[in-house]
């Protein structure tokens, strides 16, 4: 029989996605649980079970020669183990032994969300056909990951490219990681929200008090919602203009909620990137909006399988 597929697992604090997706990354087979987030750390092993049982019983599952995870981080792939900081029940879980042990032992690759994410823009979306990017996730919190020389870079432990937790006010307020004045601190949509909400902006009569709502009241030329855009677009212009100083990228991807926000986020991160990003080699750096939809981390997570299996090759990834 051909073993063409891969199983793909997309782990989050909300929902636990898996599939069999095939070497053209198109999705075959689709289960989804919930994550019990509060619940102990079996009871969360069980929702992602549910899901497997659902793709092994699927015909389908005889094609499948390895699994892709990419998981809410920390990761340590290489001890096999996650801490998701959302799903407390998980604290240096061996998740690898035991994904395996429900797959009949077959190759599992485990990565953070943001480097699946990555793998999937590489492959199918924004960041196809450059060797060098950064690509990241704007949302609740702020993640990321790098392709180097044209191949996933997701170094030792699976963690490589986190750039919300790179400082860029050096005394700035305390990151919930332990540091002070992280990108993720000044740029996630809770912290957009936040600040608009201290400096007087209020929401409209349905009371929505999320980023989307500020990006909306930006739109309409609210000054404070404006400004706290502004200031994350300056945050994330530090950040990805170091990252392309120290490792020469040529493309950024955002992606995430906040990713979503379109030229109130991007018009000033294009500016500020000016500022920071001033050397020669890094003056060309592209910011675009991520391409994939809600499958990037099913299809990042394919990818890495696909690419760790003997004689299988995903697509430049
Ligand atoms: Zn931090």
């Amino acid at each position: 029989m051909h073993t063409d597929l891969v199983a793909a697992l997309d782990i989050g604090g909300t929902k636990i996605a898996g599939a069999l997706v095939d070497g053209d990354g198109t999705i075959l087979v689709r289960a989804q649980r919930p994550t019990p987030a509060q619940e102990d750390g079996d009871t969360v092993m069980r929702a992602v079970e549910e899901v497997l049982e659902e793709l092994t019983a699927s015909p389908l599952w005889g094609r499948a020669h390895a699994v892709g995870i990419g998981s809410a981080g920390p990761v340590d792939a290489s001890a096999g183990t996650v801490s998701p900081v959302n799903v407390p029940g998980w604290r240096d879980y061996p998740l690898v032994d035991r994904v395996r042990a429900t797959t009949g032992n077959l190759p599992v690759e485990l990565i953070g969300d943001g480097v699946a994410i990555t793998a999937a823009e590489h492959w199918q979306g924004a960041a196809r056909g450059h060797d060098n990017a950064l690509c990241m996730v704007v949302s609740t919190g702020v993640g990321g990951g790098l392709v180097l020389g044209g191949r996933l870079h997701p170094g030792p432990t699976g963690n490589a490219g986190h750039i919300g937790h790179i400082s860029v006010e050096l005394d700035g307020d305390p990151c919930p990681c332990g540091a002070r004045g992280c990108v993720e601190r000044i740029a996630s949509g809770p912290n957009v929200a936040r600040r608009a909400l201290e400096n007087g902006w209020r929401p409209g009569p349905d009371g929505d008090t999320s980023a989307a709502a500020v990006a909306a009241a930006a739109r309409a030329g609210d000054p404070v919602a404006v400004a706290s855009f502004e200031r994350a677009a300056q945050a994330l212009a530090a950040g990805i203009a170091a990252t392309a100083t120290l490792v020469e990228i040529d493309i950024a991807v955002i992606g995430g909620g906040v990713g979503k926000a379109g030229d109130v986020l991007f018009a000033p991160l294009r500016r500020f990137l000016a500022d920071y990003a001033t050397l020669s080699f890094v003056q060309r750096l592209a910011v675009t909006p991520a391409q994939m939809g809600t499958d990037a981390g099913l299809v990042g997570a394919a990818a890495a399988a696909l690419a760790s299996g003997a004689g299988v090759t995903a697509a430049g990834v």
